[in-house]
């Protein structure tokens, strides 16, 4: 058994490969010097910086599972306390998500008409016949355009970096599509489940699911994947990108950039849908086609180091959205060093933004110098900072988030026949059912469990 891919997503399927068939002879390839994809941790100057994802929430017990079966119970934090205190970007000020009913109705995140018509959800139109909706769209028809645009749009470019009228909500948020379809309603869903989570004595989330704290290690995400590396370093090849995969009687050949070359009779494809894509152009066009056919969004993170004495305002919270309609280039800012310990020096600040998304493709094109200029001006604007930052890190991917535009489901139905057809090769990744890391994990579990 060959797994092509070495982020979350490769190594998951790998430990589960070896967890439930131990026999199995399994080897990992992975194109680049290093393992991890997206995930990643730089330590400079007493600053720990995180290339890309900085948490997962602990509602997935899988995940758990996988630290503890890593060893790595004891290295995990959890996020501060102060990490319900999130802002949007409205008018130039920032205001507060409210996170109970009362609030909502008292804060000036939205007009009062906005506010009344989100009240109104439960009386919303539903939907007639089976449509892939878009998120906007269904936001729209159930609280209204005011908070489509200003509560919906930055959550989806929060999570996404995506637009919510190209991002089909079954394939994206699956449970408000079930919560409709159930109750009829998001409201009567919410406390229903909250009534349900209470018998339980246990904790309810809001409209995005069964709630979850977030989650990471000391010193870092890449913890996890220093965590692999240690227990299955013997079966890990890095600096072998694949490049070619055959067939030929039930046997699949595969061969790397550095002229090496295995066989296997089953493959698992870990590898960003793109690449996956690129691989399997001898094996068939329908499957190539569909796995090109997922697109991207790029995105950049920037992470600033700062003095605290150098910001204005109080950055304690997770921090803040900016919706499309506010004409920033700035998608939002990550008060990291609120969040978890150990990311900034004593007295200083890590603030963590997001420049890109798909409404945003040429933010790629930009300097160094004017993306981070572009940045601390933006952030200088609404939280108050003097000065220069004192530490600057960028970490920039190209094909950085999948979007699961609408017909993403469709197109998953296509790709899942043809894996059929071919039989004994399998994808998992970010590209497909999930993007999170919870995500990741649950689908490279399936897998495993799927093989024989
Ligand atoms: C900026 C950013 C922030 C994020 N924040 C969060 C967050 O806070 N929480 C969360 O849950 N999720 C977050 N995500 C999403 C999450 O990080 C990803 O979905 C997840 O890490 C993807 O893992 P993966 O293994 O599927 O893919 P990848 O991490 O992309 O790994 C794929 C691997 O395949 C290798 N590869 C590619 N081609 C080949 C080839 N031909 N042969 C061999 N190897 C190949 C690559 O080098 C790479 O190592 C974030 C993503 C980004 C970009």
């Amino acid at each position: 058994m060959v797994i092509l891919g070495g982020g979350i997503s490769g190594l998951t399927a790998l430990h589960y490969v070896r967890k439930l068939h131990p026999d199995c002879s399994v080897a990992l390839f992975e194109a680049a010097d290093r393992l991890g994809g997206t995930i990643g941790t730089d330590q400079i100057d007493g600053y720990s910086f995180d290339w890309g994802p900085n948490g997962f929430l602990d509602r997935e017990p899988l995940t758990l599972e996988l630290c503890n079966d890593l060893g790595l119970s004891d290295d995990i934090e959890r996020a501060n306390g102060s990490v319900s205190n999130r802002f949007i970007l409205r008018g130039n000020r920032l205001r507060p998500v409210p996170m109970s009913s009362p609030k909502f109705f008292t804060s000036d995140i939205l007009s009062i008409p906005g506010r009344l018509r989100v009240m109104m959800e439960p009386f919303s139109v539903s939907r007639s016949d089976y449509v892939d909706e878009s998120i906007y769209d269904f936001g729209k028809r159930r609280i209204g355009k005011e908070a489509a645009d200003y509560l919906i749009q930055p959550m989806v470019s929060g999570v996404y970096g995506g637009i919510a009228e190209r991002l089909s909500l079954q394939s994206c948020f699956p449970i408000m599509r079930e919560m409709e379809d159930q109750y009829g309603s998001l409201f009567k869903a919410m406390i229903s489940k909250a009534r349900e989570a209470r018998k339980k004595g246990k904790k309810s989330g809001g409209p995005s699911g069964p709630g979850g704290w977030l989650t990471s290690f000391h010193g870092g995400l890449y913890k996890l994947i220093e965590g692999f590396h240690e227990h299955y370093s013997e079966l890990i090849n890095v600096y072998h990108k694949a490049v070619k995969i055959e067939k030929s009687d039930s046997v699949y050949r595969i061969e790397f950039e550095n002229g090496n070359s295995v066989e296997s009779n089953k493959i698992i494809l870990a590898t960003p849908s793109n690449s996956a894509a690129e691989l399997v152009t001898s094996l068939s066009s329908e499957l190539t086609e569909a796995l090109a056919s997922i697109e991207y969004a790029p995105i950049s993170v920037i992470c600033l180091g700062y003095d605290a004495s150098q910001i204005e305002d109080s950055v304690d919270g997770f921090g803040f959205l900016v919706p499309k309609l506010e004409g920033r280039r700035l998608l939002g800012s990550i008060w990291t060093s609120s969040i978890f310990s150990e990311r900034a020096p004593e007295g200083k600040v890590q603030l963590r933004c997001m420049v890109g998304g798909d409404g945003d493709h040429e933010s790629m094109d930009l300097s160094d110098t004017d993306l981070t200029s572009i940045v601390t001006r933006e952030l200088s604007e609404v939280i108050g900072i003097s000065g220069e930052p004192e530490l600057v890190k960028l970490y920039r991917w190209k094909f950085g988030i999948p979007q699961f535009k609408v017909g993403h489901a469709d197109r998953m139905l296509r790709i899942e026949n043809e894996l059929k057809t071919l039989r004994n090769i399998f994808v998992t990744g970010n590209a497909y059912y999930g993007i999170g890391l919870n995500d990741c994990v649950k689908q490279s579990f399936k897998i495993a469990h799927s093989l024989f």
